[in-house]
């Protein structure tokens, strides 16, 4: 059995994961996450890692006092963060959002360990970079975002070069078949109540305006070696069908089942290993899946990152920390759900692309566009 170190311990990915190694016994030996001490230090007392982290200063002072009758290491801050994704264990999974959770992620690769990996930003932002590490390195690098890790369980046993097309769905979110008119007085709660899948609020977000989908595009196209062309879009309302793959004879081969992320959560964790079920599938009860093309009209968010992942070099990066920016001021109730896309644009529009960059190029762009969207709401 594995040692796992869970970055992002106390969101929605980081507690379904303390789930999952509970039914396998999986030893903990490290937890990290932003500001939540009350659920770290449950967690700690309960997994008993090594060395927990938070990256809030103050709040890691205080789950140093509460952790204080344990021998568990409490570090704070971002280095606290990243000393915890580098300690003892045989694999991280990172779940923290956002591009917050791209250095800790090189970092721990650095260390020899294999990557069951959330965090869609951190491909999108550094995919290149990433995927140089893992070959050096010579460390695996799981999906755990669901349609990859149905795209990646329908590749087994396939031979290499026979993939022609990726099918990725896409629930459609809230406002599916909903048009601009409507979306114009949408609130908050609207976009943060999704039909199928309860997550946390950056990436519920991310679903209401297909951002989500196009961001993992962009991870579909590091993770799988397919051009963007190669990849459809279906909106799948069921949640069922979590995507396929169209093979060189034309056959199609897809990964169904529940809409529980436990299960691509255990995927990573035991590859090539089957774990336990959670919660059976009945396609007779499910009765219908249908697959319908999505709305790029209304929602622009994806073809923004079609665009972006065409144009390559720092625009993904671009457009992730545009994105990012424009979320936040959503949930702050400080712009509108359709200015979302409106500042992702624009937030995007200033990037100096280059071909081969560095991380520091990387955080520069991520910068540059948070900036360029704070500045577009104050002209
Ligand atoms: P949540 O918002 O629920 O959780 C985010 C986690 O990251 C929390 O533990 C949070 O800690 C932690 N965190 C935030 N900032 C930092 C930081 N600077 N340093 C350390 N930890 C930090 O998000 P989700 O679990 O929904 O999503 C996590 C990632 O997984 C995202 O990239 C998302 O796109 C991806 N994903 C999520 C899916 C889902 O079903 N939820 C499905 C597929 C992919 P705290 O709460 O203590 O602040």
């Amino acid at each position: 059995m594995k040692e796992l170190i869970v970055l992002g311990s106390t969101g929605s990915i980081g507690t379904q994961t303390l789930e999952v190694a509970r039914k396998h016994n999986i030893r903990i030996t490290g937890l990290a996450a932003g500001k939540n001490a009350e659920l770290l230090e449950k967690q700690a007392r309960e997994f008993k890692p090594l060395s927990v982290a938070l990256f809030d200063e103050n709040e890691a002072k205080k789950l140093k006092v509460a952790l204080a009758d344990t021998d568990i290491a409490v570090y704070s801050g971002k280095a606290g963060v990243n000393a915890v994704a580098t300690g003892k264990g045989d694999m991280v999974l990172c779940a923290i959002v956002g591009i917050a959770g791209l250095e800790s992620t090189l970092l721990a690769i650095d260390a020899n360990k294999d990557i069951a990996l959330a965090n869609k930003e951190t491909l999108v932002t550094g995919g290149d970079i990433v995927k140089k590490k893992i070959l050096q390195k010579n460390v695996k690098l799981l999906p755990v975002d669901s349609e990859h890790s149905a795209i990646f369980q329908s590749l087994q046993g396939t031979p290499n070069g026979s993939l022609k097309k990726i099918l990725l769905t896409a629930s459609g979110g809230p406002f599916f078949s909903k048009t601009k008119k409507q979306l114009e007085n949408v609130t908050v709660k609207d976009a943060l109540n999704h039909p199928n899948w309860s997550m946390g609020k950056k990436i519920t977000i991310d679903s209401a305006t297909l951002m989500n989908k196009g961001l993992e595009i962009i991870e579909a196209v590091h993770l799988f070696n397919v051009k963007p062309s190669d990849i459809e879009v279906l909106v799948h309302r069921q949640s069922i069908l979590h995507s396929a793959v169209e093979l060189s004879d034309g056959a199609v081969i897809a990964q169904l089942g529940t809409p529980d992320m436990k299960v691509p959560i255990q995927y990573a964790l035991t590859y090539p290993n089957r774990g336990v079920s959670f919660d059976r599938l009945s396609l007779t009860e499910i009765g219908k899946l249908t697959f319908e093309k999505p709305d790029t009209d209304t929602f622009r968010c994806l073809p923004i990152c079609i665009d972006a992942i065409n144009k390559g070099g720092l625009y993904p990066a671009a457009v992730n920390g545009a994105n990012e920016q424009a979320v936040s001021l959503f949930l702050e109730g400080r712009i509108k759900f359709l200015e979302i896309a409106e500042l992702i644009e624009k937030g995007s529009s200033f990037v100096k692309n280059k071909k081969e960059f560095t991380l520091e190029d990387i955080y520069e762009t991520d910068k540059i566009a948070r900036e360029s969207v704070l500045n577009a709401i104050k002209g």
